[in-house]
């Protein structure tokens, strides 16, 4: 993903890349091919780049255990500063680029980006009710009879006692 840089003029510039994930040495949970798109904008001394990237991904629902599709969207801004001493910098979102730098390469910064994207909660829908914990079916599909029987534990000892009395 090599963006030549020597002879661009000043201003706005576009690329589109398209690849397969291999390319970016992404496994699981990503598949397929990926797009990015990259808004590269030139001033005198530094190049500030937008790229979006759009993936394909395949998770595990965390509720049903379900495997289901998903697009994910990836986006980063990054400013390359021309500097002949590179200074130190905390921030993930500057690079140093030596004068007479010809090119940049954002593979590895797309890849970083894609990995920070992929969410902790991954749900097949919002509203997922997952498997019942007693019998293990899925309660998308249909309602097992477990929940209904299931006595709320404020009352058991009422119910106990219940029990005590019937005996009687
Ligand atoms: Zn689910
Ligand atoms: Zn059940």
């Amino acid at each position: 993903m090599i963006i030549k840089i020597s002879n661009l003029s000043q201003g706005e510039h576009n690329f589109v890349f398209e690849d397969k994930v291999d390319y970016l040495d992404l496994d699981k949970p990503f598949y397929g091919k990926y797009k990015s798109f990259v808004i590269l904008n030139k001033l005198h001394d530094q190049l500030i780049l937008s790229v979006t990237s759009d993936f394909k991904v395949k998770y595990e629902c965390d509720r049903c255990g379900t495997e289901f599709k998903s697009g994910l969207k990836s986006d980063y801004k990054m400013i390359y500063l021309m500097n002949e001493e590179p200074e130190e910098t905390d921030s993930i979102n500057v690079s140093y680029l030596n004068r007479d730098a010809d090119k940049i390469d954002i593979k590895s910064d797309v890849r970083e980006f894609a990995l920070i994207s992929v969410p902790m909660k991954k749900l097949c829908k919002e509203d997922c009710k997952g498997l019942c914990y007693k019998c293990g079916k899925d309660l998308n599909k249909e309602q097992c009879t477990c929940s209904t029987e299931e006595i709320d534990p404020r009352w058991k000892p009422l119910m106990n006692l219940k029990d005590k009395l019937n005996l009687n």
